[in-house]
């Protein structure tokens, strides 16, 4: 804490992890001898750097960028880029962080890095994301590569964000070097099945925690927060599967639509047209439009999926949840629950999928879309969604399998933590950590 002073959430992500390697650390002491977890813990590049752009109105602006290159033992560095007023070092920090046992535990080559700017998108003209997309890309660009460092979206990131990233880098390194981002458009390099992957995957990793206990999302109630792009694509599974998403939000406020959701309605508020998900009531007078998130735990549901950003449940939301029969969390935002929350769905024997397994599928499939890049290959949707499947299978069953081994079984986010840092704590030995 005295070394990073004021990154509280950095401060959690590493207690979270530390707390679930004691059984490991009694267990092969080699694990706490020669620095390793001191280096672990310690980015190997954090890079900080000022963003200059002018506004529609001719003025100068002027953002903060972070890139941390947290993690390359088993891989490039891999990991998304936020753009998000909240955005400083200790967010960066916690997500590259989360990012590398994240990585490890999709069983692909991918190091942990995460980045972003403070610089604030909501209301923002076209011109003027594309105006500091440009000059952030201006400095970045000089830290990445296919085989160094691939960035990716995140909150405030989206398809339009990577194009324009692209096109920059493009102009700036003088080729055509589609693996150095992933969540491109598909005419220019993306990979099909890249937009769904992150919510598809943390359905199908819930999947796989429901049918341990016999449960399905079929006829279930559910209750997803946020309106983004995990969000959305968890909704569209879950209906898939049957269920009855009753509940969604954004920032302002959260629907509450006991019919189920009109994912058609949301989509073209949220990735057309760039509207509030307050507008949902005005098409559909039925729902109900609350202002604030917290209430959205407070809704009856039989699953919930936290989608939006960090700290969304807190010990006081995961109490409504149980009071309102939750039966399973799947952890499709980073580090959405509070520890005293996750404390308490442990408590209550709920099933709790933590976001660095539950949410992997947007990584892996951007580790697939660098895979098609070197092949000059596009894969089918079908293909591609059948190899997330079966990583979100394997994730579910390693998780499950560190827990087991180490004496805590049951505990999914004590076997995230424990598989993911078990394959990078090897490399980094294999490697020489001195
Ligand atoms: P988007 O920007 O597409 O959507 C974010 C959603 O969450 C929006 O509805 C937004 O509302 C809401 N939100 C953001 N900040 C807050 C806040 N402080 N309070 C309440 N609601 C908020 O982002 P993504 O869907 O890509 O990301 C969502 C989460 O999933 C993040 O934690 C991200 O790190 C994680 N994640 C994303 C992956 C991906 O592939 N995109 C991969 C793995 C994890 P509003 O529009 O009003 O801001």
């Amino acid at each position: 804490i005295a070394r990073n002073p004021q990154e509280s959430e950095f401060h959690q992500a590493v207690k979270e992890i530390l707390d679930s390697l004691i059984p490991v650390i009694a267990a092969h002491p080699k694990y706490r001898e020669n620095g390793l977890l001191e280096q672990l813990v310690e980015p190997e590049r954090v890079i900080t750097f000022r963003v200059p752009w002018v506004d529609d109105h001719g003025k100068v602006q002027v953002n903060r960028g972070f890139r941390v290159q947290f993690n390359s033992a088993i891989g490039p560095y891999k990991g998304g880029l936020r753009f998000h007023p909240s955005v400083y070092s200790g967010i960066v920090k916690f997500l590259g962080f989360e990012q590398i046992f994240k990585n490890a535990l999709t069983g692909l080559p991918i190091g942990g890095g995460k980045g972003g700017s403070d610089f604030d998108p909501k209301g923002k003209s076209d011109l003027e994301v594309m105006r500091f997309t440009q000059s952030f890309m201006t400095e970045l660009y000089k830290y990445i590569g296919s085989d160094a460092d691939v960035p990716a979206g995140d909150i405030g990131v989206g398809a339009r964000e990577i194009g324009y990233m692209f096109g920059q880098y493009k102009r700036i390194s003088g080729g055509h070097e589609a693996g150095v981002l992933t969540g491109k458009g598909l005419l220019y390099g993306g990979s099909l099945a890249r937009k769904e992957a992150t919510g598809f995957g943390c359905v199908y990793f819930v999947k796989e925690m429901l049918a341990s206990k016999g449960l399905s999302f079929k006829d279930s109630t559910v209750v997803v927060s946020g309106s983004g792009n995990v969000s959305i694509y968890a909704i569209q599974k879950a209906q898939e599967l049957g269920a009855n998403v009753v509940a969604c939000s954004d920032s302002g406020g959260y629907i509450y639509d006991p019919q189920g959701i009109n994912l058609d309605t949301v989509k073209r508020l949220k990735e057309v047209d760039r509207l509030r998900i307050s507008e949902y009531v005005t098409e559909h007078p039925h729902a109900v439009y609350t202002e604030g998130c917290e209430g959205i735990w407070s809704i009856p549901c039989d699953i919930a999926l936290p989608c939006a950003t960090q700290n969304e449940i807190d010990e006081q939301a995961a109490a409504l949840l149980v009071q309102g029969g939750v039966k399973a969390i799947g952890e499709g935002a980073n580090m959405p629950s509070t520890l005293a929350a996750i404390d308490v769905f442990h408590k209550e024997g709920v099933l709790f999928g933590p976001a660095k397994a539950a949410n992997a599928g947007g990584v892996a499939v951007s580790a697939l879309e660098m895979s098609q890049n070197s092949m000059r290959l596009s894969w089918s949707f079908e293909e591609v969604d059948a190899k997330l499947h079966d990583i979100m299978s394997n994730i579910y069953t390693s998780c499950v399998e560190a827990a087991d081994e180490y004496g805590c079984a049951g505990n999914l986010l004590a076997g995230a933590n424990i598989a993911g840092f078990l394959k990078v704590a090897d490399a980094m030995i294999a490697q020489g950590i001195v």
